[in-house]
């Protein structure tokens, strides 16, 4: 399996550092809102390489922080008159939902930022005690001249290193590398935890260094997140990390790239921001935007639109239709048509850094070779196969319900038939638009009309 490495700026192949399972640690949301569908497609990339590498027969120890104490849920809470607590519960439960809604696996993990304060003061002891962090103004931050390779992974040159300026807020861009803060000195009406070097709460890259340390090692194999997050948060969480055990903190780095709307792309800050609920309350299936972002490659770009949104849906329920139509054909072909160099184009597809598109096309051209030929397979084995693609797909293959199609729309349909037996192109076409209203469309087919919700 073959993964590029931001670290390295190449594809390189996957040889995990344990001989029993991987190590997966992935950004999770900061719960303050709503996750926006930008998020989602980054949380469906990271569960599609959490399936391909299951896939591939890995046992996967995933970790997914959750980011529950920060500058902007303080903020919010304290406008909403609730404890960061209670403010936090109602995000975080909705993000779990979106979750399900889009087939993605729950993490063997979730650790909670505010369940980690004592792990993160102990990492931050051993920066302080190691001179690479200094207190200041009753905050700690960590000084970067101290850590030689930092810059490595955004790719900074080292001109552009500020010397013992620091910079407090948690968010900043390339124009900002400054020391940054590990533990931010309490302020009055704002949460704030007792420690060594003073009360206070930590800044938000120390979560993550502590939080993956303690359930993945020292040295870890995978850590993801979107482009954004390489500079500072990730440059970040190396200096912590290698600075405090002096060991590779992470072997490969993997970024996937934004969903955009219009050109830009899809943040809070911007207002451009649709989430899995605007998608459902538009009568589309959470699934399809799953479809959508399978569509495209990790580090692809995306743009989002309604339209295209539209058309992943259509063929996502064309899938669901062949689907359907396999599980019930009862019927055996008499030699069967081997299957396995579907499976094999489908596998190099998924190994080659999450080939998605690709994968799918294989999956198509079953379905084109079944149609063209249906005798010469045997619809079981193809089903079989579908099936098997869906292990990394999460397209809910194996759990589709039949199809209720109510009373009145059969008789519709048979009334339908009547006026095109009649050649009354009209009046068929009348009922059509009546079924229509049913939320049914018609597929004319050699073999009769079929309905298909819409
Ligand atoms: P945040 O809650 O802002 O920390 O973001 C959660 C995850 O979503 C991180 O992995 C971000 O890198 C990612 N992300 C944020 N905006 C987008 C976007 N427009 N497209 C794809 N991923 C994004
Ligand atoms: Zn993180």
């Amino acid at each position: 399996m073959k993964l590029y490495n931001t670290l390295t700026h190449k594809k390189e192949s996957f040889k995990p550092i344990h001989k029993n399972w991987v190590g997966l640690y992935t950004c999770g949301p900061t719960v303050y809102n709503y996750a926006h569908i930008g998020n989602l497609r980054t949380y469906i990339f990271q569960d599609i390489l959490r399936r391909t590498l299951e896939y591939g027969g890995y046992k996967v120890k995933h970790v997914m922080n959750i980011t529950d104490v920060e500058d902007k849920i303080i903020r919010d809470a304290a406008r909403a008159g609730k404890t960061i607590f209670a403010f936090t519960k109602t995000y975080m439960k909705a993000f779990k939902d979106d979750l399900k809604m889009l087939n993605i696996e729950p993490a063997w993990k979730f650790p909670k930022a505010t369940g980690h304060i004592k792990e993160m003061i102990t990492l931050i002891q051993t920066l302080l005690k190691k001179k690479i962090a200094y207190v200041a103004d009753g905050s700690v931050y960590f000084s970067i001249h101290k850590f030689k390779s930092y810059g490595r992974l955004s790719g900074l040159k080292k001109r552009m290193l500020k010397v013992g300026v620091r910079i407090e807020a948690d968010e900043y861009t390339k124009d900002n590398v400054q020391d940054f803060v590990l533990w931010k000195g309490a302020k009055p009406g704002e949460p704030s935890w007792p420690a060594p070097f003073g009360k206070g709460r930590p800044g938000w890259h120390i979560e993550c260094s502590a939080m993956a340390m303690k359930y993945l090692g020292k040295s870890f194999d995978l850590h993801t997140a979107a482009v954004d997050l390489i500079f500072p948060h990730h440059e970040n969480e190396i200096a912590q990390s290698q600075g405090a055990t002096g060991k590779l903190f992470v072997k490969y780095w993997l970024h996937g790239e934004y969903l955009l709307v219009d050109g830009a792309k899809m943040s809070k800050s911007l207002g451009n921001v649709f989430t899995i609920r605007d998608i459902e309350a538009r009568g589309f299936d959470a699934l399809a935007f799953r479809y959508l972002v399978l569509g495209a490659q990790y580090r692809s770009k995306l743009n989002f639109t309604w339209e295209a949104l539209g058309g992943s849906e259509k063929t996502l329920e064309k899938l669901y239709a062949f689907v359907r139509e396999l599980k019930s054909e009862k019927r055996k072909a008499k030699s069967e048509k081997q299957l396995h160099r579907y499976q094999k184009e489908f596998q190099k597809a998924i190994d080659d850094d999450l080939n998605t598109p690709q994968a799918l096309a294989v999956m198509w051209k079953v379905v084109h070779d079944y149609n063209k030929n249906p005798l010469s397979f045997n619809p079981r084995s193809v089903l079989a196969l579908l099936y098997d693609f869906d292990r990394v797909f999460g397209l809910g293959l194996k759990n589709l319900k039949n199809e209720k199609i109510p009373q009145a729309v059969l008789d519709l349909l048979a009334v339908r038939e009547m006026h095109r037996k009649n050649k009354e192109w009209a009046k068929a076409d009348k009922v059509r638009d009546e079924i229509s209203d049913f939320g049914f469309v018609i597929e004319d087919t050699s073999k009769g009309s079929k309905l298909h919700k819409r």
